[in-house]
């Protein structure tokens, strides 16, 4: 134990342990069991294209006259993400699933190169793995990584139990507890707060991929970042976030990292920087 110098890894789901993200397979999945599947189909069509229309508007990523990330991340929740929220649960985008369907999806999802292995060693050397996710099912996560993580705090769907003669299905409602930045930072600082171990062998890592990460990202002893999403490292810039590339076989030296986002390629190096 001694020799890891992470005593918890709280890790983001979506894009960052899978290597895309899950809602568009899960909607396809009650697409599926839908009484009029073209016209589910093509309802989810508009609302992913007014989804995407949201960033190709010129003041859609990060605006010039943004006064800070906080209130930046805010804005993009309220005027895209919770927007597009309310859409899925007025629309029943989600209903007709079986629990062991959303498992079985989980199961199918395609993760990143060494995220398991990673994973599976932390595990092993007694670190504790946590998820936290903007993720609508949490029976899908534990579907694609159960096993390996010791907590899940995410979204559910709602399922309808009250005929114990039909199968139990999802109703197309979510029960919302994690979907903004600032709901991911609260939650990783209750870890931090929980563990408390803020010296530098037994650090809170933090990994995530997006702006929803970005918080968290900077609340962590550890703030990892994968990936090239454009928006978050359009945002690192605008706020003049203090950031750091790391390449494989660079290890963690806490005077020289903490405090900086620090970005990475892939868990290959995630898996050097932690475990080496
Ligand atoms: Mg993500």
């Amino acid at each position: 134990m001694g020799k890891y110098v992470a005593s918890t890894l709280v890790t983001d789901f979506d894009e960052t342990i899978t290597q895309q993200d899950t809602i568009n397979p899960m909607v396809q999945l009650a697409v599926k069991q839908s009484a009029n599947p073209e016209s589910m189909l093509s309802a989810w069509e508009d609302l992913s294209k007014w989804y995407l229309s949201q960033f190709r508007q010129p003041n859609s990523l990060v605006p010039s006259d943004a006064p800070s990330l906080e209130s930046f991340l805010d804005h993009y929740h309220c005027s895209v993400e919770e927007i597009s929220l309310q859409k899925v649960v007025q629309q029943r985008f989600l209903a007709g699933i079986e629990p062991y369907q959303l498992r079985q999806l989980g199961q199918q999802t395609a993760k990143k190169p060494f995220a398991n292995q990673v994973l599976s060693r932390l595990k092993k050397a007694q670190v504790r793995i946590e998820i936290l996710s903007a993720n609508w099912s949490t029976d899908l996560i534990l579907g694609a990584v159960g096993d390996l993580c010791d907590q899940v705090y995410s979204n559910n769907l709602v399922f309808d139990r009250t005929d114990p003669d039909a199968p139990t299905i999802t109703t197309g409602e979510i029960q919302f507890h994690i979907t903004s930045a600032r709901h991911k930072q609260t939650r990783l600082k209750q870890t931090m707060s929980q563990r408390g171990l803020t010296t530098t062998t037994e650090a809170i890592a933090y990994i995530g991929d997006s702006v929803t990460d970005l918080l968290a990202i900077c609340s962590a002893d550890i703030g990892l970042l994968i990936g090239d999403n454009q928006l978050v490292h359009q945002a690192i810039d605008h706020f003049q976030i203090p950031s750091i590339k790391i390449q494989l076989g660079d290890r963690y030296y806490p005077e020289l990292h903490r405090g900086q986002v620090i970005c990475v390629q892939s868990w290959k190096e995630i898996e050097l920087f932690l475990l080496a």
